[in-house]
């Protein structure tokens, strides 16, 4: 498996050979049986906590979904996109969404944004929106320069409730910036100045 890291962290990217593609194949599968079997097990339980769900016509058609020739033969392609070339959009970056890309990281067995927080890799996201030629340095040069500027929708709202979201949106933008610092200095090290020969 060969990881590239990207200047911007929710564009990591990854490369599996034939024989670990294959491997994941399998546990995609898997995934998706366990998806389906214990959705119609959810399904099939009479117990107090869960009985309003019971639904034996539901539960069998997942088993069904289980036992069909092509189970997970879709959920492969899309997650092996995704390693190869998708970006982390989602849950993780405070999008109303389930992120595929950190779905298929976890079947895998990676994490290439690991204890990055979700307010933190939204303010990523955002400062790496600019412009494609955004570089991470100069992502980290904006978020130690963090300044909430009150605009769009905020223009038709009393100020005071603009401005007590600012500590919060700067605390944010700092732990961003922490988390993107020691990810520069693993991935993207700054060159060290030449030693003086004098
Ligand atoms: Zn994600």
């Amino acid at each position: 498996m060969e990881i590239s890291w990207h200047q911007n962290p929710l564009r990591t990217t990854v490369c599996l050979t034939e024989q670990e593609k294959e491997l994941f194949r399998l546990q995609v599968i898997v995934a998706e049986l366990e998806e389906n079997i214990g959705t119609a097990a959810f399904h099939l339980d009479t117990t107090e906590r869960n009985k309003t769900y019971f639904d034996p016509e539901e539960a069998f058609q997942y088993l069904g979904y289980a036992v069909e020739a092509d189970v997970g033969d879709r959920e492969y392609n899309l997650y092996l996109s995704e390693l190869e070339s998708g970006s982390h959009m989602g849950d993780c970056t405070c999008f109303p969404a389930s992120c595929v890309k950190c779905h298929a990281e976890s079947i895998l067995g990676i994490d290439t944004i690991d204890g990055l927080g979700k307010h933190s890799a939204h303010k990523i996201y955002g400062s790496f929106s600019r412009d494609d030629a955004t570089t991470i340095h100069d992502v980290i040069e904006r978020l130690s320069d963090y300044e909430p500027v009150r605009s769009g929708a905020w223009l038709n709202m009393p100020e005071e409730a603009f401005n007590q979201h600012v500590p919060r949106w700067k605390a944010e933008a700092q732990r961003a910036l922490t988390w993107l610092t020691s990810y520069r200095d693993r991935h993207f090290p700054l060159a060290a100045e030449p030693a003086n020969p004098y």
